[in-house]
């Protein structure tokens, strides 16, 4: 239980009701900022503004996913206002205050670090990036089925990368009946290609691989599917490029190729936010459980 915890909850999508639903269910206090068009209502946590909480009493912050952004702009979907996490509000917690996000920004680095205050960014955890990997697979099968006209079934899959989303991408496809290509650098990644039944490559030789590709779906943060490489697919190929912007692709050049190229940021936001607010809601009241005990401990 986390009965007595103060937590400020700033901004959100619809990921946020989830983790406002399990805070409440294990008794935290809930100010809740940016929320002030959401209709449900729940015990425990109340709808305020930055001037209304007393942030000396705060335990904890929660941020979406986004983080803040390079002004200190939080995203928010249920409120029109404009809402921005100041630097001096960080400063007014107390020590052990701990701020949650899931990725960072240079702004939002410096503001917990100025305020010497903990940041945990949720998406760097192996556990949530696994687990998030399940909805952002399925927001590529639906990519694939809307924007091809031939069946996964047999079709040429290329998966750039063999990390947390990659890995469950090559796996899948595979199921589905995908011939599956999975590039990677290192030789244990390309032992365990090996060892999944699919084909390996080493990156390096990418140009060679793409040649009779159908769907390339690239994982790996970095300009990988080059001007040169894009040259050598057919043309009527897809890439669906699931790396962090801005992606791996030269998107200009697959335009002028003609080569359809979209870059899919945020799918498990966008397919299925109830299972990825429960993904995040879950490692969030286990790290505030964690902390609420460390604390009843010292004191
Ligand atoms: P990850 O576990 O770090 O996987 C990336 C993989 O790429 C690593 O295995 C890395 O190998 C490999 N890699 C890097 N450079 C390479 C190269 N030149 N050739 C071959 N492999 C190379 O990250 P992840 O969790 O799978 O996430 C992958 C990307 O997708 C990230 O940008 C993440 O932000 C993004 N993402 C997007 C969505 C979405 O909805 N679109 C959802 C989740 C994540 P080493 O580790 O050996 O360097």
């Amino acid at each position: 239980m986390l009965t007595g915890m103060h937590i400020a909850i700033i901004g959100g999508d619809a990921r946020q009701l989830e983790i406002i639903r399990k805070l409440t269910e294990l008794d935290a206090k809930l100010s809740l900022i940016g929320f002030d068009q959401l209709s449900d209502g729940f015990i425990g946590a109340k709808k305020q503004t930055f001037e209304d909480v007393e942030f000396q009493t705060v335990d904890a912050i929660i941020l979406p996913s986004s983080g803040a952004n390079q002004t200190g702009e939080v995203e928010t979907i249920f409120s029109n206002e404009t809402i921005h996490l100041k630097p001096d509000i960080v400063k007014e917690t107390p020590e052990h205050c701990i701020i949650y996000t899931g990725i960072s920004t240079d702004y939002l680095t410096q503001c917990a670090k100025d305020a010497n205050r903990k940041l945990v960014k949720l998406f760097e955890r192996d556990d949530v990036a696994i687990y998030n990997s399940i909805p952002t697979v399925e927001g590529t099968i639906m990519m694939a089925i809307q924007h091809t006209d031939i069946t996964i079934h047999k079709a040429n899959v290329m998966v750039l990368g063999l990390g947390r989303v990659g890995m469950s991408a090559a796996r899948t496809f595979s199921a589905l009946g995908a011939r599956v290509k999975v590039g990677a650098n290192q030789s244990d990644q390309l032992a365990r290609i090996t060892e999944m039944g699919l084909e390996p490559f080493h990156t390096k030789n990418l140009e060679e691989a793409v040649g009779d590709v159908d769907i390339c779906i690239n994982t790996v943060p970095e300009l990988i599917l080059t001007a040169k490489v894009i040259a050598k697919m057919p043309t009527n190929a897809l890439i669906l490029d699931l790396a962090s912007k801005p992606g791996g692709t030269d998107f200009r050049y697959a335009e002028k190729r003609g080569v359809k190229a979209l870059l899919a940021p945020g799918l498990p936001g966008i397919v299925a936010p109830k299972t990825a607010g429960k993904i995040l809601a879950n490692v969030l009241s286990q790290l505030l459980s964690e902390e609420y005990e460390k604390r009843e401990e010292d004191s």
